[in-house]
């Protein structure tokens, strides 16, 4: 196997394998880019069926990093790391310490947080050896305040742009997943005057979104199929995929969740049938931008940190205008201005 040749090596910068025999340490971190700033992104704890996979997943993480971050307005780059193995099994403060002390290795190129199957407690652990860690208790908090914010004026941007409406008044929302994210969403949304349809795997989170919200409860499958305006996936990855599409009705769609087009070719299809996608990386970077400033030399500021996540509307508003004026699917024309936002920076 030739690493340079690999599908998803982008020229990250640095790539770099860590082990301690001792912990069971196994870990990959990637650093993407730094042309914007420090890379920036969380690690994550993983059982992957083979070490090929982890480094697939670390490498094109990274790199969604980066363009995230920039789209974000941030003077970070893009990195990730993942460890391999069974978190259950396999989490230890020593293993996090070890962890710590590679990340101390790459001195400031790398920053991390916490990330799936990685809580903030195993982060002050991290941070017990080294400095390059963001996301830590006590201090920027919990990001998906922010994340909810950042995907609320999201869909108030595209609802402007393909509705032609200024305010949320009677446009029906369905929303897929009731989490940290989801259900402040729901909450906005609602006091805007949205009209909501909901699903989750959890049916206190329903019961309360009914009572709270007035929300119209559906099952898992039939969310897509809702005669709404805007359908929010805030749940799971992948749920825009050749199953899923053929069955809205949504004009909009604009969620939280990470990745989710199942396929890159999904983005044309959408434009196709004359739905507009929002990015995923650039309608839920609030988290990140609010992490991001406890990375800054400047002391983490709540104040510039909502003004931050309300740049979103602006910075999706010009995604939404250009692929228009380009004719061409708006995850696209994100990645083109990421990429021209990176290549300022490096210049
Ligand atoms: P969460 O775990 O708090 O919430 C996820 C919700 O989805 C839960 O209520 C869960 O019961 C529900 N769910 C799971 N499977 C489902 C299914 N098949 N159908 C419907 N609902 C289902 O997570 P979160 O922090 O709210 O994040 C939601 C999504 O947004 C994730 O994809 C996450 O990666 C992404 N995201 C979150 C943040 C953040 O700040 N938390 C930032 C960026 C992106």
């Amino acid at each position: 196997m030739s690493f340079f040749d690999l599908v998803d090596f982008d020229d990250h910068e640095q790539v770099v394998f860590c082990s301690d025999k001792e912990t069971g340490l196994k870990a990959i971190i990637a650093v993407h880019n730094t042309a914007l700033g420090p890379a920036a992104g969380g690690c994550r704890f993983w059982d992957y069926a083979n070490d090929e996979a982890a480094l697939t997943d670390v490498l094109r993480l990274s790199r969604g990093m980066t363009y995230k971050n920039a789209m974000a307005g941030l003077k970070l780059g893009g990195g990730k790391a993942v460890i391999i193995g069974d978190p259950k099994t396999l989490k230890s403060p020593e293993l996090f310490k070890a962890f710590g002390k590679a990340v101390n290795n790459i001195a400031g190129r790398y920053y991390t947080a916490e990330d799936v199957n990685i809580t903030t407690s195993d982060m002050a652990t991290v941070n017990q050896v080294t400095d390059y860690v963001a996301g830590l208790d006590g201090k920027s908090g919990n990001p998906a305040p922010f994340t909810a914010l950042g995907t609320f004026l999201g869909i108030k941007a595209a609802v402007k742009f393909k509705l032609g409406k200024d305010d949320l008044t009677g446009v029906k929302v369905a929303v897929q997943g009731l989490g940290s994210v989801g259900y402040d969403l729901c909450k906005k949304l609602h006091a805007a005057g949205a009209e909501l349809v909901v699903t989750d795997i959890n049916p206190m989170a329903l019961e309360k979104a009914a009572a709270e919200f007035n929300a119209t409860v559906v099952g898992l499958d039939d969310i897509y199929s809702q005669d709404v305006d805007v359908y929010s996936p805030c749940a799971l990855g992948a749920s825009i995929n050749d199953g899923t599409i053929s069955q809205l009705k949504a004009s909009i769609i604009a969620g939280c969740a990470n990745n989710q087009l199942a396929e890159a070719r999904h983005d044309q299809i959408l434009k196709d049938k004359s739905i507009l996608y929002v990015p995923d990386y650039v309608i839920n970077a609030g988290g990140i931008i609010n992490v991001a400033l406890e990375i800054y030399p400047e002391p983490y500021c709540e104040k510039q940190a909502t003004k931050l996540v309300e740049r979103i509307y602006d910075t999706l508003m010009n995604v939404f205008e250009k692929a228009k004026a380009e004719d061409k699917p708006t995850g696209i024309v994100a990645d083109e201005i990421a990429r021209a936002i990176i290549a300022k920076g490096r210049n």
